[in-house]
């Protein structure tokens, strides 16, 4: 008999808690990925789900990860297939007994793993956990998800009060040999997934690359060689480059580092080189990471719905005219369009710019704000379910912002670009400026 580990949003082999329990046995271990067809289709609102960026980043993670695994005599089977098409024969080929992988909990996830489920025999046991958070649901000051609070500050405080970070598990000691297997599969291309190749843009603020090993790499410079960790508040609503923030967002999103390995290591840095306010800070957002899958916990379906987790019946519109030209970054603001024409040539966008060309949608244009949240979910390199459609609601004013904030637009660039950098470094082809 084996075990076979199904990787999703977990490509990592450090701190990777299907691995470590599917090594505890003596049996040959195998794993799989699926570049699952689905996640390459049009949504209803016609924009593909996965764009671009983020399968390229994919691509780099699957094969850092196939690499790792090799190490560790693991094959990686590796799929461009719906996984309940092709699990049962894989299981049968492998006499897997023990199948072993990341919790999840919304729609489209939890449909997917019960066609799995029926396409599989009962005889299997399933190993789910979740593995993609800073506080274990098992650990966090809540008996259950209902009475998470509808304000981040509530959660926070509590969590840091009542709830430790588990330490993180190290990479699994490497299986024998003879448990080596060539699988002959390989990821496919960006044109298999229908998408079209590119040339990364040299103004790109995320000139990185998917995997483990590259996630590793950003910490240690960010961290370690540059110690800009220690400036991270004051840098953080920053524009332009790759430093103004950790940019961990991709490797999060994609699990090829954890959330408790990057507090280990700022708990580290705060020893060894500083603690201030700035390396408390990406542990506060790391928070935020956390409260928006608690929301989506609570909530469920409700943060893909329109009127939101607040049920807010707002008069929203769905302009085909207001949509391109907030896409192709021809509005009225030159802050905007600065932004949206990064999105569209990059994948990544920063904060300040989200939440500015969010609220330009949905509070100034009323505009259906799902439209926005596809288009982000399309386009970014580090799209997250939780932390995309929580963000979207919250500035969309039918999620957990209790005060329903609009941007001043106008302000906002005089105050984060007032020289006109950023968006001379995205709008001068255009001569807008
Ligand atoms: P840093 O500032 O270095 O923060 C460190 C980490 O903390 C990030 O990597 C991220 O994991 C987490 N974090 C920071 N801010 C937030 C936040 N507001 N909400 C949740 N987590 C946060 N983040 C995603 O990871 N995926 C998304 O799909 C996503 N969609 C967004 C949509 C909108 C409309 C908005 C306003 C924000 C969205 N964010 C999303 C949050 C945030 O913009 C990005 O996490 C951040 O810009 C990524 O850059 P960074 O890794 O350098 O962040």
């Amino acid at each position: 008999m084996s075990k076979l580990i199904w990787f999703t949003s977990d490509l990592r082999t450090h701190d990777n808690h299907s691995l470590h329990k599917a090594c505890e046995s003596d049996e040959a271990v195998r794993a799989v990925y699926f570049f699952d067809p689905r996640y390459y289709q049009e949504d209803r609102f016609g924009f593909k789900k996965t764009e671009r960026f983020r399968a390229q980043f994919i691509r780099e993670s699957v094969a850092q990860l196939e690499q790792h695994l090799k190490k560790l005599n693991i094959p990686l089977f590796i799929y461009h297939e719906q996984p309940e098409q092709r699990l049962p024969k894989l299981v049968e080929e492998h006499h897997i007994d023990h199948l072993f992988l990341q919790k999840e909990w919304t729609q489209e996830e939890v449909d997917i793993r019960a066609a799995v489920q029926q396409a599989l025999p009962d005889s299997l046991t399933w190993t789910e956990q979740y593995d993609q958070f800073l506080f274990h649901p098992d650990d966090i000051p809540y008996s259950d998800f209902s009475k998470i609070p509808q304000v981040f500050t509530q959660f926070r405080k509590k969590c840091e009060k009542q709830c430790t970070v588990r330490t993180p598990l190290p990479v699994p000691e490497s299986r024998p040999q003879e448990h080596w297997m060539e699988t002959r599969t390989s990821i496919p291309s960006l044109e298999d997934l229908g998408l079209s190749s590119f040339e990364q843009d040299p103004r790109s603020a995320f000139p990185f690359e998917g995997g483990e090993q590259a996630a590793w790499d950003r910490l240690r410079e960010y961290f370690w060689n540059t110690k800009k960790l220690a400036y991270y508040k004051k840098t953080r609503n920053g524009l332009v480059g790759k430093d103004y923030s950790s940019k961990f967002s991709a490797w999060l999103a994609q699990g090829c580092i954890s959330a408790p390995a990057i507090y280990q290591q700022v708990k580290k840095f705060e020893k060894e080189v500083k603690k201030n306010q700035d390396t408390y800070w990406l542990i506060f957002e790391l928070i935020w990471r956390d409260y928006f899958k608690y929301v989506s916990l609570k909530h469920g379906n409700a943060i893909f719905h329109l009127g939101g987790i607040l049920e807010k019946d707002y008069n929203w519109a769905d302009t085909q005219a207001a949509r391109k030209e907030w896409i192709d970054g021809k509005t009225k603001y030159d802050f905007v369009n600065a932004n949206m024409r990064e999105i569209a040539k990059t994948g990544f966008m920063s904060n300040r710019g989200r939440q500015n060309v969010a609220s330009f949608w949905a509070k100034e244009l009323n505009q259906d704000w799902r439209v926005g949240a596809a288009y982000f979910e399309s386009m970014l390199i580090d799209y997250d379910v939780h932390s995309n459609w929580g963000n979207w609601m919250y500035n969309a004013g039918v999620g957990n912002d209790p005060r329903d904030r609009k941007f001043n637009i106008e302000s906002q660039a005089e105050r984060y670009d007032g020289d006109g950098k950023y968006r001379r470094l995205w709008l001068q082809e255009s001569l807008e400026l």
